[in-house]
């Protein structure tokens, strides 16, 4: 049996993807990349440095001179992997409410998606990996061997990402995730550059009544018959 080389996982906020991605490249001995972290970081770079995320050429020239860097895990926090930003550890931030209401406009800025994707296709023709975004299947690796869409009812992925924001001890509501998953969904779908689309290829795998484990062995599947 071949198993395929390199396998990428798309899908909306909240499906489920990093879990899935991190827990399948672990089982094949695969590199875990989640490409969601480098939109985050540039986002965060913005926001720090007090410029205008609507400002296109800022943000982009933001985007093409900052050095993110994702590393093995080296704090037992919860966290899946160290991302750097500028050398400054920065794993948790770009999880934060700010990044994240801000992250999808960031995302459809051609000349960022450009920068991304240059370094994550490097990373991603390297193979045996596992890259999990919007656009993997479609833009950046679209000869991936096996492409998975992952997805999910919005209230579903609000429901957990509620779940995992409340046993992080983050004050939120699920209101407010709802809104910001909708929000989301709608920018990644409806941008020019690379929207979120499942690839004609994919094979569209939906979690709604599936737990990690269930995720897990159905995606299994696929790659034991890719
Ligand atoms: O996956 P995650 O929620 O961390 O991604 C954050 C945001 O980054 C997404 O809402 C999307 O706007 C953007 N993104 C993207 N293309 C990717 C990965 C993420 O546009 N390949």
């Amino acid at each position: 049996m071949t198993i395929p080389r390199t396998i990428a996982i798309d899908g909306p906020a909240a499906s489920g993807k990093s879990t899935l991605g991190e827990r399948l490249a672990r089982r094949l001995g695969y590199l875990y990349f989640d490409t969601g972290v480098m939109y985050r970081a540039v986002t965060l770079k913005a926001l720090q440095t007090g410029t205008d995320v609507y400002d296109e050429p800022r943000v982009t020239r933001l985007a093409e001179i900052i050095v993110i860097d994702v590393r093995q895990a080296s704090v037992n926090d919860g966290r899946m992997y160290d991302v750097f930003l500028d050398g400054v550890d920065v794993t948790w931030e770009i999880r934060s409410a700010p990044v994240a209401a801000n992250v999808s406009v960031v995302s459809t800025y051609a000349g960022v998606r450009k920068a991304m994707t240059e370094q994550q296709r490097r990373i991603g023709l390297q193979g045996n990996v596992v890259m999990v975004g919007r656009d993997i299947g479609t833009v950046v690796l679209p000869d991936a061997d096996l492409k998975i869409y992952l997805d999910a009812s919005a209230e579903e992925r609000a429901r957990r990402r509620f779940v995992e924001e409340q046993a992080r001890g983050i004050p939120t509501s699920y209101e407010d995730i709802l809104d910001n998953v909708r929000t989301r969904d709608k920018i990644d779908s409806s941008r020019e550059v690379a929207p979120l689309r499942p690839a004609e290829d994919a094979i569209i795998l939906n979690s709604d009544h599936l737990d990690a484990d269930g995720v897990l062995e159905a995606a299994i599947r696929l790659v034991e018959a890719a």
